[in-house]
C-alpha cells in the first residue's frame, strides 16, 4: 500500500445507512410526532417490520452494540411482552397492513426461546397482513440455536438466517471472546436448511487482534464452503473510549493500515474467486441473489441493514434503540429497554429523537444511494454539476489522489478507489459539518 493511500485509509466517514445521518437526529422528533407520521400512511402502502432484541448471553469483546448480557429468563420474557404490546401499539396507530419483510436484529434473537419467538409472531399476524410477505430473516447465534427455535422460525415462515461469524480461526475467536467453531457454525447451518430455511447470510470482520491477513483470506474461503448466498465483510472499529468491553483487547495486537488494507483485497478476492459478486463497498452476494439482481438494475438502496433490494413504503423498528423510517423522516425509539418498556406500557411511543426528511434531503439520499451502489453517479439527473460546485472542488482533491473520478456530470470512485467511495459520498452530505466528525474508519 503506498504512503498517500494509507493516509486516506485512516480517514473516516459516515456509512450512510441513513440520511441525514444518525447524529443529525434531534429530541424534537417524539412519540407524538410518530404517531402522527403513522397515522398519515396509507392503507395500501407496504411496510418492513424490523424487531430489535438487545440481549445476549454474553458480550463479544469486540462488539459496538448497545447490548446487555444476561443469563436469566425474565428480563427476556418481560421483554417478549412488551414488544407484543408495541406491536399493537403501532398496528392501533396505522391504517397500513401489508407487510412485504421482516427483519430480527439485536443482540441476539435467538435469546427469545423458540415458544416465546412464536408468541410474538402470532401477534404480528394478528395485526399485519402477511399473505404477500417476501422476506422473513433473523440473526442467529449458532451458539444458542435449538430445535424449539427451528420449529418456531419454520412456522413463523422464516426465510433467511444471518450469523455473525467474523472469524474463523481459533487463536482469533479466543482474542475477541467469542469462540464458535467452524463445525458448530456448520452444524447451525445444516439444521437450517434441514428445515428448509436456505437463504444464509455471513458477517466476516477484519482488522481484528492476532487476525493475519491469511487468517482473513482462511475464514473467507471457510466461510463460501457454508455456501451462504450474502457476506457482509465490516472493519473492526476499535473505539475503547466509547466502548469500554473492547479496553480487554491487545492493541498492540492489532493490524495496522497496511494490514486491514491487504486483509479487505485479500478477501474480496477470496470471495470473486468463489463466484461471488461483490455489491458496494462491505457486501458480496451470489448472482443469483436479490441483491446481485438489483445491482445489474442500479436499484440498490443503502438502509439501516446495509446494502439492500428492498422497496417497502415505510420501514417500522420495534423494541428499544430501533430506529423507523417513514416518508416523513426518521425516528428512534428509546436505546434503554427499562425506559422504552415504561413508554410503551404507558401506552405512548418511547421516541427518543429524529429528523423530518424534506423532498431536497430525499434527493440527496437517492444521489448518495446511487454513488454507493453503482461507484458512480449521474448528476445531471440531480440538476447537473453545475449545482454541485462546492462538493466538486473537494472531491477534485480525491481526483488527484487517484481514488475519484470527475467526467462531465459523471462523479464516481476509480477501481482502486472503490474502497473509499464514502470519502467521495461526503462531501455530497449538505449535513456533514453540522454532524461533526464521529464516523467510522473507511478501511
Ligand atoms: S457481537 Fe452479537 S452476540 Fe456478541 S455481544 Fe455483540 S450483539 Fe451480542
Amino acid at each position: 500500500m503506498d504512503i498517500k493511500l494509507e493516509k486516506i485509509a485512516t480517514l473516516t466517514a459516515p456509512r450512510y445507512t441513513s440520511y441525514p445521518t444518525a447524529p443529525m437526529f434531534r429530541p424534537s422528533i417524539n412519540g407524538e410526532t410518530f404517531k402522527q407520521w403513522l397515522g398519515e400512511l396509507d392503507e395500501d402502502a407496504s411496510l418492513s417490520l424490523y424487531f430489535h432484541v438487545p440481549y445476549c448471553k454474553s458480550i463479544c469483546l469486540y462488539c459496538g452494540c448497545h447490548t446487555f448480557a444476561t443469563r436469566k429468563v425474565e428480563p427476556v420474557l418481560e421483554y417478549a411482552d412488551t414488544l407484543i404490546k408495541e406491536i399493537e401499539l403501532v398496528a392501533k396507530s396505522t391504517k397500513a397492513r401489508k407487510v412485504k419483510s421482516i427483519a430480527w436484529g439485536g443482540g441476539t434473537p435467538n435469546m427469545l426461546s423458540g415458544e416465546t419467538f412464536a408468541k410474538i409472531d402470532e401477534a404480528i399476524k394478528a395485526n399485519f397482513d402477511l399473505s404477500n410477505i417476501e422476506e422473513h430473516a433473523v440473526e442467529i447465534d449458532p451458539r444458542l440455536l435449538n430445535d424449539g427455535h427451528l420449529k418456531a422460525f419454520v412456522k413463523a415462515g422464516v426465510n433467511r438466517a444471518s450469523f455473525g461469524v467474523q472469524d474463523l480461526n481459533d487463536h482469533v475467536q479466543r482474542a475477541i471472546g467469542r469462540v464458535q467453531p467452524y463445525e458448530q457454525v456448520e452444524k447451525s447451518v445444516n439444521k437450517l436448511r434441514n428445515a428448509g430455511i436456505d437463504a444464509i447470510n455471513i458477517d466476516l470482520i477484519y482488522g481484528l487482534p492476532h487476525q493475519s491477513v491469511e487468517d482473513a483470506i482462511n475464514s473467507a474461503h471457510l466461510s463460501a464452503k457454508l455456501n451462504p448466498s450474502r457476506l457482509a465483510v465490516f472493519g473492526y472499529a476499535h473505539v475503547p473510549w466509547f466502548k469500554k468491553r473492547q479496553r480487554l483487547i491487545d492493541e498492540n495486537a492489532l493490524p495496522q493500515t497496511d494490514v486491514r488494507y491487504d486483509q479487505l483485497l485479500g478477501i474480496k478476492e477470496a470471495l470473486e474467486n468463489e463466484g461471488y459478486v461483490s455489491i458496494g463497498f462491505d457486501h458480496y452476494a451470489k448472482p443469483e441473489d436479490t441483491l446481485s439482481k438489483a445491482k445489474l438494475e442500479k436499484s440498490l438502496k443503502r438502509s439501516f441493514q446495509g446494502y439492500t433490494s428492498e422497496n417497502a413504503d415505510a420501514l417500522i423498528g420495534m423494541g428499544c434503540s430501533s430506529i423507523s423510517t417513514l416518508p416523513q423522516g426518521y425516528a428512534q425509539n428509546n436505546p434503554e429497554p427499562g425506559a422504552w418498556a415504561r413508554g410503551i406500557l404507558a401506552g405512548e411511543f418511547p421516541i427518543v429523537r429524529g429528523v423530518a426528511t424534506s423532498e431536497n434531503d430525499k434527493k440527496r439520499r437517492d444521489l448518495l444511494d446511487r454513488l454507493l451502489c453503482d461507484f458512480e453517479v449521474d448528476l445531471s439527473q440531480y440538476g447537473g454539476a453545475s449545482n454541485f460546485a462546492p462538493s466538486l472542488s473537494h472531491i477534485q482533491k480525491l481526483v488527484d489522489e487517484g481514488i475519484a473520478k470527475i467526467e462531465g456530470d459523471i462523479v464516481g470512485a476509480t477501481e482502486i478507489g472503490k474502497p473509499f467511495v464514502r470519502l467521495i459520498a461526503q462531501y455530497f452530505d449538505e449535513y456533514l459539518e453540522q454532524s461533526g466528525g464521529k464516523h467510522s474508519r473507511v478501511i
